[in-house]
């Protein structure tokens, strides 16, 4: 029986030619051609005037936050729900996450308790739009405009997401993306930084070319300490043939979780899948099933199934406030962030998965339904 894994790019013959063309042609005067090229496509898809390649999306996060002047005595709110990696530019800043609920239906940010967690000291909101299911954006945006306080969306899952008529990642102060081999749209390592704000833009800019403004002519001249978080060219081009082919890549997405939708239907009573609400369009970055409350579910005996059937699962995030980490506590204030983590896993999702594993997968969570 063949493996199922969990992800895995599609990578195609365009990919292959742009990468062999950026590393026979791609240096000297042309080292930032398809940077250049990667940067335009992808502000063009998403409908903003200015994008900025990074190495990841921790330091696209990392550098938008220090451009806002977040740092030491400052709090940014963000879910509990989240992977780690936007936490800790928070606390290499110098500044303290809070912590806070989830929705029971989207697993993103409960925008009552966003509310409530607000003090004088909070100078952002992160709005993590995980595993593709959308933050209340119009709420959250609300309470941001009220309070003074941006809001940023870690689009990293939610390529392909937008919110009424919206790109996820386009509607916050910024945006990050993650172009992580596990993601939609990937250049193996690399994200993007992405904004409205001219001025925002070009501190970002500065800061990522280590504090060297753009137009500074003394060379080696920094006016600042900035970061080293830039995307190659060599990634930039397989980013090109990515976004090219970002409609077909998303669609896949959508296509493989109407499969899951379709053959885990039968199991409504017991679990849910990702939502897409009125308004939303969901890029089904990760399927997810979370199973109810009152149904009786061992998450490791069903890994452990996957497992024997050389099928690939994720578990769901754990809540960032249950690792343990210094800086990372909340006083036990998000049950619903630790009620979900054990009732729910990820489900594969790569591009040429076909129909067959997918109910390969979906009969073995059906057995376990059952049993
Ligand atoms: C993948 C991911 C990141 C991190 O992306 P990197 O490119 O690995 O830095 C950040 N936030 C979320 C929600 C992610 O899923």
């Amino acid at each position: 029986m063949s493996r199922i894994y969990y992800t895995k790019p599609s990578i195609g013959p365009l990919e292959v030619s742009y990468a062999t063309d950026a590393a026979t042609n791609g240096w000297g005067e042309r080292c930032y051609e398809y940077i250049d090229r990667f940067e335009r496509q992808f502000a063009a898809f998403l409908g903003v005037p200015y994008a900025i390649a990074t190495s990841s999306c921790t330091g696209a996060m990392h550098m938008g936050l220090s451009a806002l002047g977040i740092g030491a005595g400052d709090e940014v709110i963000l879910s509990d729900i989240n992977w780690i990696a936007t936490a800790a530019p928070i606390v290499h800043l110098g500044a303290t996450p809070v912590l806070v609920d989830i929705l029971p239906d989207t697993w993103c940010l409960d925008p009552e308790r966003v509310e409530a967690a607000i003090t004088p000291r909070t100078k952002a909101i992160v709005a993590t739009h995980i595993y593709g299911n959308l933050c209340e954006m119009d709420k959250l945006m609300e309470i941001g405009r009220r309070h003074g306080i941006p809001v940023i969306e870690d689009a990293a899952e939610a390529i392909g997401s937008s919110y009424g008529g919206a790109r996820a990642g386009a509607l916050g102060r910024f945006g990050t993306f993650s172009f992580h081999g596990t993601k939609t749209l990937t250049t193996g390592e690399g994200g993007m930084f992405v904004t409205h704000d001219r001025e925002l833009y070009e501190r970002v800019l500065t800061l990522s070319n280590h504090g060297r403004a753009k137009g500074e002519t003394r060379q080696f001249w920094p006016d600042s300490i900035g970061f080293k978080y830039k995307m190659s060219n060599l990634q930039a081009a397989i980013g090109c043939a990515q976004v090219e082919r970002i409609d077909e890549l998303i669609a896949q997405k959508r296509a493989i979780f109407e499969m899951y939708r379709a053959a885990l239907e039968p199991l409504g009573a017991h679990l849910s899948l990702n939502p897409e609400h009125p308004g939303t369009v969901n890029g089904y970055w990760m399927p997810t099933a979370v199973f109810h409350e009152h149904v009786e579910f061992d998450r490791d005996a069903l890994l452990q199934a996957f497992k024997d059937d050389q099928i690939d699962a994720r578990v769901f995030f754990w809540p960032l406030s249950m690792l343990g980490l210094e800086g990372l506590s909340n006083n036990g204030d998000t049950p619903i962030a630790h009620g979900i983590y054990r009732r729910a896993v990820n489900l594969p999702s790569y591009h040429d998965i076909t129909r067959a594993d997918v109910e390969r997968v979906a009969a073995i969570i059906t057995k376990i339904c059952a049993a």
